[in-house]
């Protein structure tokens, strides 16, 4: 109880949990508000009309919530869903999208762009907020609103993003330009103020608790003697990090050209390059074990030499490695390797990408998104209620699981229907086209009627799962005090810690002063070194759906505490919210050359599971970024624009975009 008590778990926080996106309140002294109890009362489902629905600023658990994923576990678990007593609501759109992320939103933007607003389209999510994984965490303290991303972090490499992607943000009134101008000077805030990165090394792995100052930095400049002699390391492995980071290495495949040695290191592990072709001592790993989650979600034991040479890794400089030619890989649908030395940089709202999603929605429903700028966005207040009522061009309906979506009718009366589970009631819709924009592994349980081989390859991926936490805090004195902007500590609950980065939109501002509020930015990769990549995927998510948010909240005071606490940092005093975004189905299954076939991972081939599995199938055509295997923003607009294509081409010559191999066999 008295470790309770220090790490304040009796304290309240902001601190409310969500179930079909019907709030219930932690703690017995919270009243339930009374627009639950005549929600219930009347059995009507409408929470987002309540004058407080408003999700950004819902904190504990988050990301995939609690209400958000029953019903698709249920439907793959019973493989089908029960329609008996599903009622019609009579509705007929052009367009039925289903997810509201950023490809659902970009396909909506281009069908209504291309039609006009008397265009009728009804984009259906299971969640309470839309955006998908871009979204945006929100907080209040003593009158001022804090924000952090709550999954997609940054514009990524914006010159190398796709042309639909650049029309896209341009339609929608995004400035990059403008915006990195208004934060040139923010943005080297804490460098100014003499911030700096440290490696945490914990108890539970090293018999004491020890930070150092330095290292990292991109490609080791840091791993320096006076870094290394701080840290807990044996004598030989302060030796083999210095000798990797810092030396001219031997060419480790004599007598290879550099294409054979690229195809030796594309199936060799980088643990194995560097414990057995390197040689270091395997403490040495400790550092480097994380190169490419944030990436790829994978320890080193799953990344390929090749990648990790790509990526600007050490123990490469001998081999006389022919360079990869800048950005060719960028966009090379089926991987995002070749992302990871980007040209301009990556771009960060002070939400992340629910800047992009909130304007997208903003073009399509002016009122619900007021304002008219990308500045005013920053703190405009959605309006959930008016995301969806009838007389719109868009209409988005949030807590929606589709559970079937097939073909009816035939010729000139062809149509789809969409049969959606809203708050225990199943009902169907009806759309002239359909745009699966949801994620590929759930689209044959939702299209029974798509050929076995289609749904073999969009089972083919596993998405990979992580954590990005956000943790308001009263002030970052402490970070000020310990000289810190960020922390990395890769054997502990959450791999790193840092301050938001310091940028600003319009009104909404970020921390100038340590005394003053900010929000936490923290990482989980929840990897199993050493099984198959696809198995630690798995076991990782059913960790992310098993795991309380009392464990996480503990887990959280504990390790700020312990990296912060020398900078006066109390957990129990300081901390204002907590919000957890778990994503277990995160990024988007990539090729991967120690699994994969090499011409997935290296060429456009027609043969990857992605190309397979996305051809449109009679009047349903297929977005989202797991079509692209590529997690990136701009894949998931690129997609949404090719199933747009998709569906205007079948509006204009259904005859010809109808290849009778592909038109329904069972349509009825
Ligand atoms: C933590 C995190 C950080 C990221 N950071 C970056 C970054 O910095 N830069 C970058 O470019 N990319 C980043 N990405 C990747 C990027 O977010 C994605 O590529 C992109 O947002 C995917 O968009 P999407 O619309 O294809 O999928 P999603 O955003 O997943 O949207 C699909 C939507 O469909 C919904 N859905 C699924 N099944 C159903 C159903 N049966 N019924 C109704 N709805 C359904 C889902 O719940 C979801 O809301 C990040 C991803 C994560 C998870």
């Amino acid at each position: 109880m008295s470790k309770q008590r220090e790490l304040g778990l009796d304290r309240p926080i902001t601190r409310r949990d969500f179930i079909q996106g019907v709030a219930v309140p932690v703690g017995a002294s919270l009243v339930v508000p009374g627009w639950v109890q005549s929600l219930h009362a009347a059995q009507s489902f409408a929470p987002e009309q309540a004058d407080d629905y408003y999700p950004p600023s819902r904190s504990g658990m988050r990301g995939s919530h609690d209400g958000s994923f029953e019903v698709g576990h249920q439907l793959r678990d019973q493989r089908g869903w029960d329609f008996s007593g599903a009622t019609d609501t009579g509705e007929r759109y052009d367009l039925v999208v289903v997810g509201g992320g950023i490809s659902g939103l970009a396909a909506t933007h281009f069908f209504v762009k291309h039609l006009g607003r008397n265009a009728r389209v009804l984009i259906l999510d299971n969640h309470d907020d839309f955006g998908g994984h871009a979204k945006r965490n929100e907080f209040e303290y003593n009158g001022r609103t804090l924000a952090l991303n709550g999954g997609t972090l940054n514009i990524e490499s914006p010159e190398r993003y796709n042309q639909p992607s650049q029309e896209l943000l341009e339609d929608v009134g995004i400035d990059l330009d403008r915006f990195l101008s208004n934060n040139t000077d923010s943005r080297q805030m804490y460098r100014r103020m003499g911030l700096g990165g440290a490696y945490f090394f914990d108890k539970e792995t090293w018999g004491a608790d020890r930070r150092v100052r330095g290292g990292g930095g991109g490609g080791g400049r840091g791993y320096d003697e006076a870094f290394v002699s701080q840290t807990p390391l044996s004598a030989e492995a302060r030796r083999d990090m210095l000798r990797l980071y810092g030396s001219t290495h031997p060419d480790y495949l004599p007598g290879l050209s550099s294409a054979e040695k690229k195809a030796r290191l594309a199936t060799m592990s980088y643990t194995n390059f560097l414990l057995e072709v390197v040689k270091v001592d395997p403490q040495v790993l400790w550092f480097i074990q994380s190169t490419g989650a944030g990436s790829f979600v994978t320890g080193i034991d799953t990344l390929p030499a090749l990648f990790a040479w790509e990526m600007g890794q050490p123990g490469f400089n001998g081999m006389d490695l022919e360079p990869t030619p800048d950005g060719m890989l960028a966009n090379l649908p089926g991987g995002h390797h070749g992302r990871q030395r980007p040209g301009r940089g990556a771009v960060h709202f002070p939400d992340g990408n629910a800047t992009l999603t909130r304007l997208i929605v903003r073009g399509l429903l002016p009122d619900a998104v007021p304002g008219s700028t990308q500045e005013d966005v920053g703190t405009t207040r959605v309006d959930y209620a008016k995301l969806d009522r009838p007389g719109q061009p868009a209409r988005v309906r949030l807590n929606s699981t589709v559970v079937r979506v097939r073909h009816t009718g035939a010729g000139a009366s062809e149509e789809v229907e969409v049969s959606y589970v809203r708050g225990g009631r199943t009902s169907h819709v009806r759309g002239r086209h359909v745009v699966m924009a949801c994620w590929n592994m759930i689209i044959p349980y939702l299209v029974p009627e798509l050929p076995a081989s289609q749904k073999a390859a969009l089972a083919y991926g596993v998405k990979a799962p992580l954590v990005y936490t956000s943790v308001a805090v009263k002030n970052w004195t402490a970070f000020e005090k310990l000289g810190l902007s960020r922390v990395s500590s890769p054997t502990m609950y959450h791999a790193r810690v840092g301050l938001d980065e310091a940028v600003s939109l319009g009104d909404l501002r970020h921390a100038e002063d340590p005394s003053e509020p900010i929000v936490l930015s923290l990482g989980r990769y929840p990897v199993t070194p050493g099984l198959p990549r696809k198995e630690q995927y798995r076991l990782g998510r059913e960790d992310l759906l098993r795991t309380p948010f009392t464990t996480f909240e503990e887990k959280i005071r504990d390790q700020l505490n312990r990296v912060l606490g020398d900078g006066d940092f109390d957990a129990a005093r300081d901390i204002i919210a907590i919000t957890v975004n778990r994503w277990p189905h995160g990024y988007s299954y990539t090729y991967n050359s120690l699994t994969d076939p090499l011409d997935w991972v290296y060429t456009a081939s027609a043969e990857r599971p992605c190309v397979v599995g996305r051809q449109p199938f009679g009047s349903i055509t297929i977005a989202n970024s797991d079509a692209a295997a590529s997690p990136h923003t701009d894949a998931a607009i690129g997609e949404a624009h090719r199933a747009i294509q998709e569906v205007l081409q079948r509006r204009a010559m259904p005859a010809v975009a109808q290849p009778t191999a592909r038109r329904p066999s069972n349509s009825q």
